[in-house]
């Protein structure tokens, strides 16, 4: 049987070199695992370095998004607006609702929903009532959009929140890989009604799983908490108020979280360097990077770029024990969403998705190794470039 031999530079491996280790057995130690100080202190960590009223702790980014559609009002046979090109939480978590995700294609520089494509659609097939926004066709009310901070480039908030103000929908952003992106000084997630984040172990700062909701409203806030401790409405009576959801994130993981936090700056720095080491690499040879949408200060989480003969390319990595992905699938070419809508002018997702390459980006990469890989990508180019 042949040994399984792990990836030598892989693509974005958790960094756990900090106090997590310390922090997780003072959490065992105290006996408190599913709440606890820890909890509180990452909670507030997270509001603090985000600049945003409330942070609340979540088992995951998809359940946080789940639960932010719900707060949002989201119900079932609901629409609600998503990019093409994301990850299929996004979506995911629109369906567990009942309600119907509509994929809107993305930006071919910023990789981010098409906010101009946006704006067509809800000019052109909607109309608005008392009860709000309906999509003509369908007679469905179009009740939020869901902007995805796609690798760490964030979307145009003012001019989202325009839109979304223009025609009565809830704003819930995915910053699930956005932690540590600015745009003109404010944090991701914070602009919208809702804002969500995920803690998973390739994110820019991890819990192992983990997620939270962040909300400037202080009601929205004890919602989502009652809604995440299975709606219990009395300290010791089992009375339960709603269909509340188990999705709290535990102490020993907030612990690590803790631990996270204290070195996520560092975390930033080195993603912005791994970022530019690829654009200085390539910069004279066909190969496209996300462009920044203006004002942002993106955390860099994930270094990607797109390329001819992007699976080509890939494999070539992967001889050489180099880990590279291809970027999601359009979420509307995915069998579950075939039946929903999707709005496009000429299919840039799928373009954007044909062509891309997620590059090793792990905070822990060393220089010799990222020359290594660009080596590797730099020699396969010249020969394609050749043919
Ligand atoms: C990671 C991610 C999620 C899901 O978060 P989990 O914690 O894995 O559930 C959702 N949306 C986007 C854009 C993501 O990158």
């Amino acid at each position: 049987m042949e040994t399984f031999r792990p990836p030598v530079i892989p693509l974005c491996e958790p960094n756990l070199n900090g106090h997590e280790k310390q922090y997780m057995a003072e959490a065992v130690d105290s006996n408190w695992l599913s709440g606890g100080s820890f909890l509180r202190r990452f909670e507030q960590q997270l509001a603090d370095y985000t600049g945003v009223a409330h942070a609340i702790g979540v088992c995951n980014g998809t359940s946080a998004l789940q639960v932010a559609l719900t707060l949002a009002g989201v119900e079932k046979g609901d629409l609600v607006l998503v990019p093409d090109l994301t990850f299929v939480a996004t979506a995911n978590a629109v369906k567990y609702l009942g309600a119907k995700p509509v994929m809107i294609d993305v930006d071919a520089r910023t990789w981010l929903m098409d906010l101009d494509l946006l704006q067509s659609f809800l000019q052109n097939e909607t109309y608005q009532n008392n009860a709000g926004c309906f999509h003509r066709e369908s007679g469905r009310r179009i009740k939020a959009v869901v902007p995805v901070h796609l690798l760490g480039n964030v979307c145009e908030m003012e001019q989202l929140n325009g839109i979304a103000k223009q025609f009565a929908l809830a704003v819930v952003e995915d910053a699930a890989c956005s932690l540590g992106s600015f745009q003109n000084g404010r944090h991701s997630g914070t602009t919208g009604l809702l804002g969500t984040m995920s803690f998973n172990s390739n994110k820019i700062i991890t819990t192992a799983g983990g997620g939270a909701i962040l909300t400037q409203s202080g009601l929205l806030a004890k919602r989502a908490r009652h809604l995440i401790t299975q709606a219990k409405s009395h300290a010791t009576e089992y009375i339960h108020d709603a269909l509340g959801y188990n999705f709290r994130l535990v102490n020993p993981l907030a612990a690590i979280g803790c631990a996270q936090m204290e070195q996520l700056p560092d975390f930033l720095q080195r993603k912005k360097e791994v970022a530019a080491h690829y654009r200085e690499a390539f910069a004279d040879y066909e190969v496209t990077f996300q462009q920044l949408t203006p004002g942002t200060d993106s955390n860099y989480w994930h270094s990607a770029m797109l390329v001819n003969e992007s699976r080509s390319l890939i494999a070539a990595l992967t001889a050489e024990n180099i880990e590279a992905r291809p970027l999601w699938t359009p979420i509307h070419e995915l069998p579950v969403f075939r039946e929903d809508l999707y709005i496009t002018h000429n299919s840039v997702a799928s373009e954007v998705s044909r062509r891309g390459i997620m590059l090793p980006c792990s905070t822990s990469i060393t220089d010799d190794q990222l020359q290594r890989v660009s080596q590797v990508i730099g020699s396969f180019l010249n020969v394609t470039i050749k043919n």
